[in-house]
């Protein structure tokens, strides 16, 4: 299946410069997802997963059908505010301005190994982050997956000692 034909991709948006790739089109197709998801799978399959964590909200799309097809749990890694129960927090710079992530303390046990899903490698801001808070938890990050990479980012440059694993590279 060439999940590239699903992907809209979206010329200066949000901003001049940017080529957006808009998953909502192959999201809406059930084989087309069910597919994606299940060779994202076959991808990590040689990794010994624990949990998978995710960052809001394309992540949570990515991450907890994977979690459900490997039969692991799912942590949801979300922005500040939003989860009720005890939380810590990691703060990170975007492109323009400053955002911060957070996740339940009692979300992963020490020494759990944690694959870190999301939609998009951009920059690696976002999953870096991700990283940081798994591991302020005892966690063990054992590898990163997304349905896409932007490969002139370089964001696994920020993910050193992850492995690294996409479906699909873009330029
Ligand atoms: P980054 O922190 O730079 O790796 O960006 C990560 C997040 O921003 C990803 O989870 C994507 O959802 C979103 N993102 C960044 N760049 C793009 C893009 N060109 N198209 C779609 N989503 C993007």
């Amino acid at each position: 299946m060439d999940f590239k034909d699903m992907i809209r991709v979206i010329p200066d948006f949000p901003q001049a410069g940017i080529s957006f790739k808009d998953i909502t089109t192959l999201l809406k197709d059930g084989e087309g997802y069910r597919q994606a998801i299940n060779e994202l799978k076959a991808l990590v399959a040689h990794l010994k997963i624990d949990v998978i964590a995710g960052p809001e909200a394309r992540g949570f799309v990515v991450g907890a059908p994977l979690a459900y097809a490997l039969g692991v749990g799912f942590v949801p890694i979300r922005k500040s505010g939003k989860l009720p129960y005890e939380t810590i927090e990691v703060g990170y710079d975007l492109e323009y301005g400053k955002d911060t992530l957070a996740v339940h303390t009692d979300a992963i046990q020490p020494g759990q190994k944690v694959l870190i899903a999301d939609d998009l490698l951009a920059t690696g801001g976002t999953i870096a982050t991700s990283v940081r808070l798994v591991e302020q938890l005892g966690g063990v990050v054992v590898g990163a997956a997304f349905l896409i990479e932007l490969v002139q980012l370089h964001g696994r440059n920020k993910l050193s000692g992850i492995e690294v694993l996409s479906l699909l590279n873009y330029e």
